[in-house]
């Protein structure tokens, strides 16, 4: 059957700018904002009751849940349409309302404080309160590193400007154009035409998108941009861990956002660095299926083993993706037929449209996907993996707004899982051919969501330790520690284009830029799921249980929550039997070659 294709935002959202509802609901963030702050404002401190607590959650989850519609829509408009300058301007617009609600509203972590942390974790062990449990264990603990109310305006003043660093990132690399020789014509390309000629067949023309990039990004004016937007970036964080006493780990405040603990965060980066072998095998597999053993260049990590014919047309591809649902499960099934449906994926590429996929979900709404569906392989699985988070982001609902969102490190749970059920079906479905051409994009993305981002951590940890110990970072010291990192992965097989200090593949990552240590959940994440996997597998978790750890959404830590399925993530055996997975496909692929 043929499929709707587009969202339906008019019937969950609002007709259009001009919706009076819309305007309406703008118009109101303020004051609703004002009429909180000032029921809250005296009695807050005074609270005694946990029916009071319950009250409050119950008011102030409501009232944020009002307040961000507007910006959800914005967002998915503006996804639409990226280039829709009316839309953009409106998003700003309501950016800087929140900011000002936000300020209205710092008497909240004041009062917290006040009410103190041995209350507050007596209140999370109430009963009438353990569907708020983990959120309240996270405000105590967090109790510590807030500032006075004073001291907090000034401070969420000052990100306004600080946060510009960000963007200003965003912005210059948005900015760039690219030149490459194609079929003999020259072409100025986007930053993201260009990589994709990275896994072009031809040799020659990954070569000039990789020379094409470096042109650019290494231009000494870059070099000096990028370079100090990182490191004053790097300077606001550890002057953060000596404003609030954070510890002297720099990678402590990330690590409480996602509530992990610091020596299960170090074993992880440390049983995957010790896995890089792995890489290198399949490099060097990778080398002799090309025949370019001798000289396989960093142009070559990408690229392609043969043409593909396999092509599908959107309807195709999500049958295929029905079809493997309604074996594993009922409502993953259901779910997504209801997605389809009910207007909520927006398939097919488009001029101005946001770039790669990403599905959206929050508390008492239903999910959205977005596709960027060009008909390849890849493509059907990037539909299992975002209708895996939207199944995920359905399953907790379950759960109140404050413990709804599950921390980053089990937000890719369900959707790499769901690849992983798509994998086991592609493999039924297509000639040995294919097969090896799937298996190596599918060991790429391994490569490239468990172990680079763990060479990207490690890199930001070193540049971190050393700045926030007091020393001084040129641009070339990065790309030299940037090689440092490659070069631990890479491990001698890669032939390099340039020397170490020309290295600046560190200025592409956004990441680094935005979320530091970001990074490491998604090796966490794609880890966890092989776990998970072969647990249902096996039958040592049933499905119900899997079901039962995405409906628990935030409302655990994830040792606590994946310790009562019998998975211990401080254990370093969690680690190797992840690794092992990888390793196995690795043998596959090596016997393939
Ligand atoms: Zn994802």
């Amino acid at each position: 059957m043929s499929y709707q294709t587009t969202w339906n935002l008019s019937r969950y959202f609002y007709t259009g700018l001009d919706d009076p509802k819309l305007v309406l609901d703008i118009g109101n963030i303020l004051p609703s904002s004002q009429a909180f702050a000032q029921k809250y404002q005296e009695t807050f401190p005074k609270f005694e009751t946990p029916e009071q607590i319950l009250e409050f959650y119950a008011d102030y989850t409501q009232f944020s849940h009002d307040l961000a519609t507007p910006s959800y829509y914005l967002f998915y408009r503006s996804s639409l349409d990226t280039q829709d300058l009316e839309v953009t301007k409106r998003m700003w617009e309501v950016d800087y309302i929140y900011n000002e609600a936000s300020n209205l509203l710092l008497f909240i972590a004041q009062w917290w404080k006040e009410i103190g942390y041995e209350r507050i974790l007596a209140w999370s062990e109430d009963p009438k309160l353990a569907l708020y449990k983990n959120d309240l264990v996270s405000t105590a603990d967090s109790l510590k590193y807030i500032l006075s109310e004073k001291e907090e305006y000034v401070l969420n003043i000052k990100s306004r400007p600080l946060g510009l660093a960000g963007s200003l990132h965003d912005e210059l690399t948005g900015s760039y154009e690219f030149r490459m020789q194609i079929d003999g014509v020259e072409k100025i390309l986007t930053e993201e035409e260009v990589r994709s000629y990275r896994q072009h067949p031809e040799r020659t023309l990954r070569e000039a998108s990789y020379l094409a990039l470096r042109d650019v990004y290494n231009t000494k004016q870059n070099q000096i941009s990028l370079g100090n937007i990182y490191t004053t970036i790097v300077k606001d964080w550890s002057s953060e861990i000596k404003m609030r006493n954070y510890s002297e780990n720099v990678m402590a405040q990330r690590n409480l956002s996602e509530e992990m603990d610091d020596e299960v965060v170090d074993m992880l980066l440390s049983e995957v660095e010790k896995a890089y072998p792995l890489y290198v095998r399949f490099l060097k597999a990778k080398a002799k299926i090309l025949c370019i053993e001798k000289d396989f260049s960093i142009w070559d990590v990408w690229a392609p083993l043969g043409k593909s014919e396999k092509e599908f047309t959107f309807s195709e591809a999500y049958d295929l993706h029905l079809s493997v649902m309604k074996d594993f499960d009922t409502d993953f099934y259901n779910y997504s037929i209801e997605m389809i449906e009910e207007g909520r994926i927006d398939a097919l590429p488009r001029p101005g449209k946001r770039g790669w996929a990403f599905a959206s979900y929050r508390k008492g709404e239903p999910s959205f996907v977005l596709l960027n569906f060009t008909g390849k392989l890849r493509d059907v699985s990037t539909i299992s993996h975002e209708l895996g988070h939207a199944i995920h982001g359905h399953l907790s609902q379950i759960q109140e707004a404050p413990v709804y969102d599950s921390p980053l490190s089990l937000a890719e749970t369900a959707s790499i899982f769901s690849e992983m059920l798509l994998g086991e079906k592609v493999k039924s479905l297509v000639s040995k051919e294919e097969y090896k051409e799937y298996l190596n994009e599918r060991l790429w993305d391994i490569f490239a969501t468990i172990f680079r981002q763990v060479q990207y951590v490690t890199f930001e940890r070193e540049v971190h330790n050393q700045i926030h110990s007091g020393s001084e970072l040129t641009y070339k010291d990065l790309n030299r520690l940037w090689r440092i990192e490659q070069e631990k992965m890479n491990q001698g097989v890669v032939l390099y284009d340039r020397e170490a200090e020309d290295e600046s593949g560190w200025s592409m990552i956004p990441h680094i830029f935005h979320t530091p240590f970001y990074c490491y959940a998604y090796a966490f994440g794609n880890l966890l799921t092989f776990a998970l996997y072969n647990k249902v597998q096996d039958g040592s978790l049933s499905k119900e249980q899997y079901k039962d750890i995405l409906r628990a959404g935030g409302s655990e830590r994830p040792r606590d929550l994946l310790g009562r399925y019998g998975i211990d993530i401080a254990s370093s055996d969690f680690y190797t039997s992840g690794l092992r997975e990888v390793e196995k496909m690795v043998e596959e692929f090596e016997v393939l070659v």
